[in-house]
């Protein structure tokens, strides 16, 4: 069985992986023409990462972050998609095998991103919910609301304690943003929606962080203004918080200490996603795929590894590679395919230099912490800013609309309108 991809008089470029990275490549490839484009990702849509906390935190709508692979190519020509997963490579034959069958490969770009690294806690993977696609955020929403639910109907004050703690392990920009998320849940949102609760007393939102500041990649002086500004916001920040243990009531770090809760995030790192063919030995840190400056992969003339999954330590300012964030993946995107389209025109490839946009992080309403061009930004400056930059990157002009509706609404309102517990429903069986 194979993918039933007509054959074309060109090269044929097959790409894994429809997140930013792939995404980037992909228009770049078909704008400059000269290759068959193949993309295939496991899912039928983009998903723009860096606002899942919102979805898990009722204040958006999945369809806003997500955008179909085939309307996105729609006008590109020479140019298939295909929704399957890839599990293996033959580097020696050219060929592909993904869950819907083969496809032969000219060039093979990798951009498989990463999966939620749990360092081996078996317990926690059982218990705690990650948050790194769509789905995972919708599951969070309603594991959120459902604690609410029964924190209303327990007339057991152990149980309800449990219930109104929420923990986030994981103080990098993700966990931050979610634990000022859930604070605004809990300040604006809950005391209206259950005032048999009293949330202001029972309800906790902690935020335990291994290392001894959060926001480890940004300065010292927005670290400690991410700090305040969490705690001004209610979050409980644990600094130094070494999670241990998890067994869906009590989540166990350091030595000895804890804290009874039912809802754990944890945000605490990734992993690169795998591809078959590929052994641990032509990996680095994080399970990235070691690539040369071209992002080819190490020992291949035609198989290339960008973003997440990639290890690129050629740059002597990222010895231990890139910092793994949206704009390293669409630069190296954009990278590859000028360079495929160079070797093709039988010049000689360039090296990839990353172009450091800066940094941000949203604390909640009106506060949040900016980094650009050496300037450091706070308060509302930064919040705006970083409204502007997610907006201007979403793609396609309805899913910015949404969101923009969705931030306006909330941002007037003081609500967060989505709090529905929605379930995919039970298979009937004939019969039954
Ligand atoms: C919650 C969260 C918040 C973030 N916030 C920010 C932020 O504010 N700013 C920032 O710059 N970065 C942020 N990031 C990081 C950023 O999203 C990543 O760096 C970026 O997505 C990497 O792009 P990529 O193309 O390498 O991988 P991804 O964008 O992760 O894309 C990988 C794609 O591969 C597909 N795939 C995976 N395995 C297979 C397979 N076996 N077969 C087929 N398809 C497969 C996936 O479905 C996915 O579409 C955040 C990440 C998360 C999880």
């Amino acid at each position: 069985m194979d993918l039933n991809i007509p054959a074309s008089g060109k090269k044929r470029a097959v790409i894994v992986g429809g997140g930013f990275g792939g995404v980037a490549l992909a228009r770049a490839l078909t704008r400059r023409g000269g290759f068959q484009v193949v993309l295939i990702d496991r899912n039928n849509y983009h998903q723009f990462q860096p606002l899942l906390y919102q979805v898990a935190t009722s204040g958006m709508e999945p369809t806003a972050i997500s955008f179909p692979l085939r309307k996105v190519f729609r006008r590109s020509r020479d140019f298939h998609f295909r929704m399957a997963a890839v599990e293996a490579v033959d580097t020696e034959r050219g060929r592909l095998r993904t869950s819907a069958g083969d496809v032969h490969y000219d060039y093979l770009v990798l951009a498989a991103g990463t999966d939620t690294n749990y360092f081996g806690l078996e317990r926690v993977e059982r218990h705690a919910l990650p948050l790194k696609s769509v789905g995972e955020a919708l599951a969070l929403r309603n594991r959120v609301l459902s604690a609410m639910e029964q924190a209303v109907r327990t007339t057991d004050p152990r149980e309800r304690s449990e219930l109104l703690d929420f923990v986030v392990v994981g103080g990098g920009p993700t966990g931050v943003e979610l634990a000022g998320a859930l604070a605004e849940l809990q300040r604006h949102i809950f005391p209206k929606d259950y005032p048999e609760l009293d949330i202001a007393g029972q309800m906790r939102i902690y935020l335990l962080n291994a290392a001894p500041r959060l926001l480890e990649g940004f300065s010292e002086e927005s670290s400690a203004r991410a700090l305040r500004d969490l705690q001004r916001g209610g979050v409980e920040v644990v600094l130094g918080a070494m999670v241990r243990d998890f067994d869906g009531h009590t989540v166990y770090y350091n030595d000895g200490e804890s804290i009874p809760a039912r809802t754990v995030v944890w945000a605490s790192g990734v992993v690169a996603n795998t591809v078959g063919g590929i052994g641990p030995e032509r990996c680095g840190r994080g399970r990235r795929i070691r690539v040369d400056a071209y992002n080819r992969m190490e020992g291949t003339e035609n198989v290339f590894v960008i973003g997440d999954q990639c290890l690129q330590t050629s740059d002597p300012r990222y010895p231990d590679g890139h910092p793994q964030v949206a704009q390293v993946a669409i630069q190296q995107g954009r990278s590859v395919a000028a360079n495929l389209s160079r070797m093709a025109a039988g010049r000689a490839p360039e090296p990839f230099v990353y172009n450091d946009k800066g940094s941000m992080a949203t604390i909640g309403r009106n506060r949040a912490v900016a980094e650009i061009g050496g300037r450091h930004f706070g308060g509302f400056v930064a919040w705006a800013l970083w409204l502007l930059v997610h907006l201007l990157f979403i793609i396609g002009v309805r899913n910015r609309l949404a969101v923009l509706f969705d931030w306006s609404w909330s941002y007037l309102t003081y609500d967060r309108p989505l709090r529905t517990i929605i379930r995919p429903a039970p298979r009937v069986r004939p019969g039954a």
